[in-house]
């Protein structure tokens, strides 16, 4: 029986790369979740978290909520109907199936931040051969339109040489654009992308399905708030960004 819509955030929310596993937690106690492009495995579960996501499989109507591209979305181990990837970029319908209006709405706004995604690009490229840091930086896209642009250090163990750069090129993004900063993970949104507006597009056809449903959302970066605040219920990592920023203050 179905109990919940679950919005979830997938990555460092119900699993994560080998590098930020627990400690304690050995190597054959982690289930893969999730395979890079050459087919190797990339992201895993704990014994707790796989628990967690037997949950969510069994008892809710499981919508992925991620910043992955489609592709890196269906490399993720996890069964889903409908799902919004590329940070709200793109919303897939059951089959698979992109989501023709909201496709067209994200092609238009597009257009008109081509150049801004350009310009950010540069810029960074810019402070990060300045600063001699091995920093890719890329506009991410879907189906030819650009969606973002994404900066991550070539060796992720180095992500606080990645976040003085984004330091160093804040005050080039322009008005209204969302800055992503979570672990090895650069992002700039302009501002008609982003999971809350794609959660909008869809939430209400969800309600209308499930009428009776109560509606979770889970997630564990600070760019997650603005979709956990249109859920009914949200639910943040205990060890989490979001975490350490929501209970700022109230733990002694
Ligand atoms: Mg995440």
């Amino acid at each position: 029986m179905v109990h919940a819509i679950a919005l979830v955030d997938l990555d460092d929310t119900l699993f994560q790369t080998r590098r930020k596993c627990p400690a304690d937690v050995s190597e054959v106690d982690l289930t893969v979740m999730a395979y890079d492009r050459e087919g190797q495995p990339a992201s895993f579960a704990t014994p707790r978290q796989l628990a967690w996501i037997e949950w969510l499989r069994r008892g809710t109507v499981l919508v992925p909520v991620t910043g992955r591209s489609v592709d890196a979305l269906r490399r993720v181990d996890l069964a889903f109907d409908h799902a919004i990837a590329a940070h709200g970029g793109v919303v897939l319908r059951p089959g698979g199936l992109v989501c023709p209006v909201w496709q067209n709405r994200i092609g238009q706004a597009a257009e008109a931040v081509r150049g801004d995604l350009e310009a950010l690009t540069a810029g960074f490229d810019r402070q990060a051969q300045a600063a001699g840091a091995d920093v890719r930086v890329r506009i991410i896209a879907e189906a030819d339109t650009p969606l973002y642009v994404v900066a991550k250090h070539r060796d992720p163990a180095r992500e606080e040489e990645l976040h003085a750069l984004a330091e160093l090129v804040r005050p080039a993004v322009p008005s209204g654009w969302t800055v992503h900063v979570n672990g090895n993970n650069v992002a700039y949104l302009p501002p008609h992308l982003g999971k809350r507006q794609a959660v909008e597009h869809l939430l209400g056809e969800l309600r209308a399905a499930h009428p009776a449903l109560p509606v979770i959302g889970l997630g564990d970066s600070v760019t997650d708030a603005p979709f956990l605040a249109l859920c009914d219920f949200a639910m943040i990592p205990g060890q989490s960004q979001l975490a350490e920023r929501a209970f700022q203050g109230l733990l002694a």
